[in-house]
């Protein structure tokens, strides 16, 4: 598997408060001097291409929490050997951004929402938003961003019900609906065994809605599996690192909001790019450093075992 894919967390703060991402169980952030500058950003990215990247994303915490978001994309967006350029949001704040993240050079969204039920919404996430964020994947489809993917984690006893119109979603708009795995990230987060299988979420689906057949999209479609309801304009996805394993498809890096690549989501084993760079290496050094991890990366065939308690919002999921 070519190593192409660098997933970035911006910042580890967010607006919302989901009950499977906020295993630390407070909201205890990093200092302002902990996360990565934009220009730090921007020159890892700009080594990383120079070793084989060429799709990036921003994720976080919620990316569009963090001040000059758009120019940070603009900055990405730039870079020679950026060809994809993609972001992860809450949708929250995304119906006033859209367009401008769109102008700023951005390619592509993934948007995650976890219920079509305002009650439901608010009690997986501590807010009333609902709204806000189907505002959002409407002006987010209206500015042309594409393809506008909405990410669904599906919890035991919490969210079955919301399978069905979720999957809808797909029938009736052209984005592409992903239920992924539910992945236990520490001791205050929710049961490992909360975790609905995706056998039993297509099983729902081919039921209450239509039969999926399977589909190719793009090159490679890394740790995800799509699939169609035809004559529909939308596409349906899984992401099941718990019930298949797909290191050898993996082709994601992670560079988290304090400055650390992280090789395997499953493993707390990283390297501390920015103590380097706050340090004074120079840009052969840390590209001596990026190509080993990406070699490191490559040779992974089978799943880490969890190694710690983690925050999603700092390594960016
Ligand atoms: N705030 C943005 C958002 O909500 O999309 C970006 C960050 S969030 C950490 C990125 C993705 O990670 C979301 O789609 C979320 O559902 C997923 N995620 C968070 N915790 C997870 C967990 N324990 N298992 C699987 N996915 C998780």
């Amino acid at each position: 598997m070519k190593i192409d894919y660098l997933r970035i967390s911006v910042t580890d703060r967010c607006n919302l408060r989901c009950i499977y991402c906020n295993p630390l169980g407070g909201s205890e952030f990093l200092e302002h001097k902990e996360i990565l500058r934009f220009e730090e950003i921007c020159r890892i990215v700009r080594l990383f291409v120079g070793c084989g990247i060429s799709k990036v994303r921003v994720t976080g915490g919620e990316p569009l929490v963090r001040r000059g978001v758009v120019d940070l994309v603009r900055r990405l967006a730039g870079i020679k050997g950026v060809e994809d350029l993609s972001l992860t949001t809450n949708g929250v704040l995304l119906g006033p951004m859209a367009g401008e993240l769109k102008e700023a050079g951005l390619m592509r969204l993934n948007v995650s929402l976890d219920s079509l039920d305002r009650q439901n919404y608010a009690q997986i996430t501590g807010a009333d938003c609902l709204e806000k964020v189907m505002a959002g994947i409407r002006k987010a489809i209206e500015v042309g961003l594409s393809p506008v993917r909405i990410n669904a984690i599906i919890l035991k006893g919490v969210n079955e019900p919301d399978i069905a119109a979720l999957a809808r979603l797909s029938v009736a708009m052209p984005v592409t609906v992903r239920f992924i795995e539910y992945c236990p990230t520490g001791k205050h987060t929710r049961p490992a065994g909360d975790y609905v299988p995706e056998a039993q979420v297509r099983e729902v689906i081919e039921r209450q809605l239509a039969p999926l057949s399977s589909v190719m999209v793009g090159r490679s479609n890394g740790p995800a599996c799509y699939y169609k309801i035809r004559n529909t304009p939308g596409i349906i996805g899984f992401i099941s690192g718990r019930s298949s394993t797909f290191c050898r498809r993996c082709n994601r890096l992670r560079l988290t909001s304090d400055g650390k690549v992280r090789p395997c989501l499953y493993s707390a084993h990283s390297y501390d790019l920015k103590e380097m760079i706050r340090g004074g290496a120079d840009d052969e050094e840390i590209t001596v450093l990026l190509r080993k991890i990406i070699a490191e990366k490559s040779s992974y065939t089978k799943l880490n075992s969890f190694t710690e308690d983690f925050s999603m919002r700092c390594v960016g999921g």
